[in-house]
């Protein structure tokens, strides 16, 4: 399969960013990140849409989801300029995923299966380099320098929803919102189930050979 077109679903803290960098580069696809996208327009002026918050970030900050209104138009436009995708962090919901299909057609959905208490410990321990997006973790993936990025050498920061109080409030949305997201893809029998409690290595080995064995 050229230009695999892959879903990648998990829990917040599963592996999906990590898993999905090495994916991009393997496959030479686009990595199509919500969380980054919003991330980048975080004081985005939404007050038009006359709901709970007037910008991304403070739904953000909150651990609550921004509105489908302002992610599906982000997804739509990064779908059409990409030529073999996966996506990380879309859909969360219901509306989402209807949307979504209404959009594209997926090659392989994948799904990261973490444990709650895991989830918190890489959540609360994980920093991001600010120049070139590379995920670290203090414990689990540390860098060779404390706070600088092996790839780029640039600066690592902790992000603000990255709290203890913030993740788990995350987790719930997840449970909530994007659990049944799961049971869809189950349920139409496509979902790629992979332990994503193994290493980065190990779990990188059963992501590529699954993307794999779909293109053949
Ligand atoms: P997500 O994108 O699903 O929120 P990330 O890829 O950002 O998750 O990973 C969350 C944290 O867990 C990061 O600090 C990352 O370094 C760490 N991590 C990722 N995969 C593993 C793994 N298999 N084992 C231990 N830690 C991991
Ligand atoms: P992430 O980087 O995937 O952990 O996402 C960080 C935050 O961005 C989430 O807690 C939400 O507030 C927001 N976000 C990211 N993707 C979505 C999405 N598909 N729908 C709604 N909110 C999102």
């Amino acid at each position: 399969m050229s230009n695999p077109r892959i879903l990648i679903l998990g829990a917040p803290g599963a592996g999906k960013g990590t898993q999905s960098r090495r994916l991009a580069e393997e496959f030479g696809i686009e990595h199509i990140t919500t969380g980054d996208a919003l991330r980048e327009n975080k004081g985005m002026d939404i007050s038009h849409l006359d709901l709970e918050y007037d910008t991304p970030g403070e739904y953000m900050d909150a651990g609550e989801l921004v509105p489908d209104e302002v992610v599906n138009e982000i997804v739509k436009t990064a779908l059409e300029e990409a030529n073999g995708f996966v996506l990380d962090g879309y859909p969360r919901n219901e509306s989402q995923t209807e949307y979504l299909d209404s959009i594209t057609d997926l090659d392989v959905v994948l799904y990261l299966d973490v444990d709650e208490d895991e989830l918190v410990r890489r959540l609360t321990g994980r920093r991001v380099c600010e120049d070139c997006g590379a995920t670290y973790h203090v414990d689990f993936n540390p860098p060779e320098e404390a706070g600088v990025c092996d790839e780029c050498g640039g600066d690592l920061y902790q992000r603000e929803d990255d709290t203890e109080e913030t993740a788990r409030e995350r987790i719930e949305v997840y449970e909530e919102n994007t659990a049944p997201v799961v049971e869809y893809f189950r349920d139409q029998g496509v979902l790629e189930e992979i332990d994503g409690e193994q290493t980065p290595d190990e779990v990188w080995e059963d992501v590529k050979a699954t993307v794999e064995a779909r293109a053949n």
